[in-house]
């Protein structure tokens, strides 16, 4: 197997590959490699917006050999917390690398006018892209997908205005309807001067033992699309948990005032699903279509003229833009999802920035004087929507410090606690319990998705569970993400890649792993990306929590403070930070 990495300097422009053999036995790919590659090439204290900081791109060993092995991990420095970056895209752009040949890139400087770069196989090019700055993402594509060749095994990314202006949740949009969301990665690609990104590749993959290669593949082909593993995510997707979690009282409303929405029916997943679902997309290696996409038609004209615009939607959109500003129509919703789409902007961020301005507003920290006018009120869709763009583009001191994220702006004009962020990064849509507020506390890069507390809360509602086994559980999650986020498959199909599944799938590709080798490498990961953290400024003792965790009914009833800082301690104590 190929086991390079691609270093492209924009800077000079120049550009090589380095066989890294000793980085990919030690450190598998995807997020492992991530991680060592980001400690190699960004020095303490990086401004994360400098030509110094880097983006990396890696895949892992089973991307463009199974099925749901389907990201992308981006690691760099988040200009939105100043401390690890890492977010996960779908698309083509795994299969696009693996064919490119490069399992990693890396890449430094800052170019001198707008540009975006051309992988083709090992050629790589530099190429112009000042016609195309200032222009929103989906256009983007749609010029580079006229412009460039290499159909087929190929992949686009992009940035939008808003990763241009450096806001600091801005993303970048993979291929159609996938995302490079979290933490800022867009920002960064703006600070570079770096407006796309272009992979094709034409290259064989071979695998070492054919007749046990699709042995195994048949086998986890099987279980994907015959089992119910993964239905959900074909049937309604993830908005099938708008109702689950209104019922249960786990869906944040109106910045965490309330925590299930009277009108949740009517932007439930099988609302959206019954009115305006128009298709299902997949990434490219994934038979399942989870990547649901409403049709959304817009008058411009008074005279029946109607445009028809293609908008994805999935749970934390319908969060962070729906229930969480009070909307209650699944149009309202879709107009400020294609509003974040085309600026290039993270849609859970975007919402929590909202949410907390809207309440700052009922409370007088501000007033139409900061906002210009434009009455920040719960369900006013057509206010957010210019809110949206004046984030992107800010008149005035007030939306600058908007494009700063919600831990900033709620610094400066006050409301912290009820500002809706740990560890700096706005939260998702989860008031599930204390695991849901610790594991993202706790996570590497503050997602839900580092160890899914949650869903721990959730299994906490069937059967008693005390704070001691809820950290046992989230200690569990965090480090076997860590390994299968360095393969680097989709956390939907996590319960088809169990570890034996994981160790047949290596074997066929040719290596050799057991159960022991792959914890070890979970919890080794975990305490690489500490280190970063730690020496970037985290500090988990003094990480601020929202009051407002503690004062609104959760699933799991009325969190007390005393319960997470018990977690807390539990957690330090099992890490070994601590002594007990
Ligand atoms: S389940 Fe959805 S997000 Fe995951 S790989 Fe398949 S289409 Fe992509």
């Amino acid at each position: 197997m190929l086991r390079k990495v691609l270093y492209i300097d924009l800077s000079s422009r120049e550009s090589w590959i380095e066989e890294r053999l000793d980085l990919f036995e030690d450190w598998m790919g995807g997020t492992g490699v991530g991680i060592k590659l980001l400690q190699e090439e960004c020095p303490a204290g990086t401004d994360p917006l400098s030509p110094q900081a880097p983006i990396i791109l890696s895949i892992g060993p089973l991307n463009g050999f199974f099925p749901v092995a389907t990201k992308t991990v981006a690691t760099f420095k988040s200009p939105l917390t100043g401390e690890l970056g890492e977010s996960y895209a779908g698309g083509r752009l795994s299969l696009a690398l693996r064919f490119a040949g490069h399992e990693a890139v890396v890449i430094r400087g800052r170019a001198e006018r707008p540009a975006y770069i051309s992988i083709n196989d090992a050629d790589v090019k530099v190429k112009d892209a000042t016609s195309i700055w200032g222009i929103d993402a989906q256009t983007t594509g749609v010029i580079l997908r006229e412009h460039e060749t290499g159909v087929g095994r190929r992949s686009i990314i992009r940035i939008g205005p808003a990763g241009e202006k450096l806001v600091r949740f801005a993303g970048v949009v993979v291929d159609t309807y996938r995302h490079f969301g979290r933490l800022g990665l867009g920002a960064v690609f703006g600070s570079k001067m770096l407006k796309a990104l272009v992979v094709s590749g034409t290259e064989h993959a071979d695998v070492p033992d054919a007749r046990r290669y699709r042995e195994v593949y048949s086998r986890l082909y099987s279980t994907v699309v015959k089992t119910d593993v993964m239905e959900k995510y074909h049937d309604i997707g993830t908005s099938v948990n708008i109702n689950v979690l209104n019922w249960l009282k786990g869906l944040p409303t109106k910045n965490f005032l309330l925590s299930s929405f009277s009108e949740g029916e009517k932007i439930s997943g099988e609302m959206f699903a019954d009115n305006y679902l128009f298709r299902r997309l997949s990434c490219a290696g994934c038979p399942i279509g989870c990547v649901h996409i409403a049709a959304l038609k817009s008058a411009f004209s008074t005279h029946h003229e109607f445009e028809l615009r293609k908008v994805s939607y999935d749970y934390e959109p319908i969060y962070s833009l729906g229930s969480n500003l009070g909307v209650s129509t699944a149009e309202g919703i879709l107009r400020l999802i294609d509003v974040c789409e085309r600026m290039g902007m993270d849609v859970m961020s975007a919402g929590v920035v909202l949410s907390w301005a809207t309440e700052a507003m009922e409370r007088g920290l501000i007033t139409t004087k900061e906002t210009l006018d434009i009455p920040f009120q719960w369900n006013n869709v057509e206010g957010y929507s210019r809110a949206l763009e004046s984030i992107v583009r800010p008149p005035n001191e007030f939306y600058s410090a908007l494009a700063m994220g919600v831990d900033y702006a709620s610094t400066k004009y006050g409301g912290r606690e009820f500002a809706m962020a740990l560890g700096k990064n706005e939260v998702s849509g989860y008031h599930t319990g204390p695991a849901s507020i610790v594991g993202q506390l706790v996570g590497v890069r503050h997602s839900h998705l580092d160890n899914a507390g949650y869903s721990i809360d959730q299994k906490a509602a069937k059967r008693s569970m005390d704070p001691e086994m809820m950290v046992d559980e989230i200690i569990k999650e965090d480090n076997s993400r860590g390994v299968f986020n360095s393969l680097v498959g989709c956390l939907f199909a996590r319960g088809v890649y169990t570890e034996e599944n994981i160790i047949d799938a290596l074997g066929a590709v040719g290596i050799t792993k057991t159960k022991d080798d792959l914890q070890s490498l979970g919890r080794r990961i975990f305490e690489e990306k500490y280190k970063f953290k730690i020496q970037e400024g985290f500090d988990l003792s003094h990480a601020h929590i929202p009051k407002r965790f503690y004062e609104t009914v959760s699933t799991l009833g009325i969190v007390a403070p005393e319960t997470v800082e018990e977690m807390l301690r539990q957690y330090k104590k099992k890490r070994g930070w601590e002594p007990g």
